[in-house]
């Protein structure tokens, strides 16, 4: 269990093929707990997927606790080969990314989502959610794909933005 550090745009790992898991065992497990310590470590971060730590595998955690746009929030989790089960209520929000650190992109994003995935135990674990987790989800189910914001963006000239640095 560690945090690890977050590979950053271009490295190739954010778009390599994703293998799935064929059981959740303590292999599965530790990539689990190393995604929640280093999505913990960083802490604006509401999610983190198994690519930007460098493993080429079909997982992710999400956290959204406190966060001010969230509603329905499930707590910290991992989910291990997520399918997107529904996806409804489309709208245009402003995203982020820990591998893309210097930018922002608006991004339509479903704000009605189902997802399904195998949680740490090996259970399939079905996740409804809405709004900010919502986004969270697609963002990362995204991440297992290959895909980052800058691939959903509309328009790269106006629809991705420098983010302010305060130092
Ligand atoms: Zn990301």
């Amino acid at each position: 269990m560690a945090v690890l550090p977050v590979r950053l745009l271009p490295d190739p790992v954010l778009k390599a093929p994703t293998q799935p898991f064929d059981t959740i065992d303590d292999d599965a497990r530790s990539v689990g707990a190393d995604l929640l310590d280093t999505m913990s470590d960083a802490s604006h971060s509401v999610g983190i997927a198994a690519p930007q730590i460098g493993v080429s595998a079909r997982a992710f955690a999400v956290d959204v606790s406190g966060h001010s746009k969230a509603d329905s929030c499930h707590g910290a989790f991992v989910l291990f080969n997520p399918v997107l089960i529904l996806a409804t209520n489309y709208v245009v929000g402003r995203e982020g990314c820990m591998s893309v650190p210097d930018l922002t992109g608006n991004v339509a994003r479903a704000t009605e989502v189902v997802v399904q995935g195998l949680d740490m135990d090996g259970r399939l674990r079905t996740i409804e959610a809405n709004a900010f987790e919502a986004r969270a989800l697609l963002h990362e189910l995204d991440h297992v794909d290959g895909l980052l914001f800058l691939d959903r963006v509309e328009s790269l000239s106006t629809d991705v933005f420098r983010r302010r640095r305060y130092r």
